[in-house]
């Protein structure tokens, strides 16, 4: 497309900025069928979302969904038809699949909740087309992402939480990289991997030569972890990378179990290190069982070459 065609289809496509979707109705009330499905799927095995007993001795009383299923209860089916008339987000889906844009991935996810939900609780929702970005390309593809802002509450109109969505419609094929390499059989799959901008970039260069680096301002000398390309202490740009000791201490923990990705192993202990320089990162803490883990304990890291091209910080208890 010429400039000015891409500036005519993306007013085309910002003139849907702020229309609503409309009211949708969720096919079913909140029921323990469908919970059940959803946390055997997920592998949690919390009895207050499918025992009635255990629940009842819970803080909540009775059983509850685990709160992230909110879209599942007002969601669309796979081969749902679109709605009677059409709605703003099929128009918006079908101009952007016309131009090309034919391939979705969900990027961000961000909901609040009013209250727990309980079997019966039936639900509706408002959806308002929040935004529409300028053409971007990333990993996947050259695309543009798409923010929906949704309302849920009761068909009795008591509001029970709300979330922000946010997906990039891409041009298959356009992608920066060539996609992950199919592990073969007996292979163990590759880390997911993560997003190179020009502001980390640095981080992970880092890493491949076994250095940990962190950025300090060079106005204030304030230093901050992960990389962003503005000082939030005194609002400048200019920065410089710092080496730091590797040393630090678990500020805080959690070990996950579930949802569980093939390339890692569980129960994952996940810290945020505070490091002897004073700022925090996320990596992995290794080198003990995941319910040894404490808060305060002292690390020091050491690094995880998973492939040629990912190397990743993980800290293990000091010596
Ligand atoms: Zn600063």
């Amino acid at each position: 497309m010429t400039t000015t065609e891409t500036d005519e289809f993306l007013a085309k496509l910002r003139a849907f900025e702020g229309l609503e979707v409309g009211i949708e109705v969720g096919a079913d009330p909140v029921n323990q069928p469908m919970i059940r499905h959803w946390v055997e799927a997920i592998g949690d095995e919390n009895p207050v979302y499918v025992d009635p007993d255990a629940a009842r001795q819970s803080v909540h009383g009775q059983v509850i969904p685990p709160p992230v299923m909110l879209q599942a209860w007002v969601m669309r089916g796979i081969r749902a038809r679109p709605a009677v008339g059409g709605n703003p987000r099929d128009e918006l889906m079908r101009l952007l699949d016309e131009a090309g844009y034919s391939s979705v991935v969900a990027t961000n996810c961000e909901q609040e909740y009013d209250r727990m939900l309980h079997l019966g609780d039936h639900l509706r929702t408002r959806t308002v087309i929040d935004s529409i970005s300028e053409e971007k390309q990333t990993g996947l593809g050259i695309g543009h992402f798409v923010t929906t802002r949704v309302e849920y509450e009761t068909l009795e109109g008591e509001p029970v939480g709300r979330m922000q969505f946010r997906i990039l419609k891409f041009k298959p094929g356009t992608g920066r990289q060539s996609p992950a390499k199919e592990p073969t059989k007996g292979e163990r799959p590759r880390r997911p991997r993560p997003s190179i901008t020009a502001d980390n970039a640095f981080f992970f260069e880092g890493a491949r030569q076994h250095r940990l680096l962190i950025q300090r301002c060079s106005t204030c000398g304030v230093l901050r972890h992960p990389p962003e390309p503005r000082c939030a202490a005194c609002g400048s740009y200019e920065w410089e990378a710092q080496e730091a000791s590797g040393r630090g201490v678990v500020y805080s923990f959690v070990v996950n179990h579930y949802p569980q990705v093939p390339a890692f192993d569980y129960p994952l202990a996940v810290g945020l290190i505070e490091l002897e320089e004073g700022t925090r990162l996320v990596a992995n803490v290794v080198g003990l069982e995941p319910s040894d883990v404490r808060i305060g304990m002292p690390v020091e890291v050491e690094w995880l070459d998973l492939d040629p091209d990912l190397t990743l910080p993980a800290f293990h208890p000091a010596p």
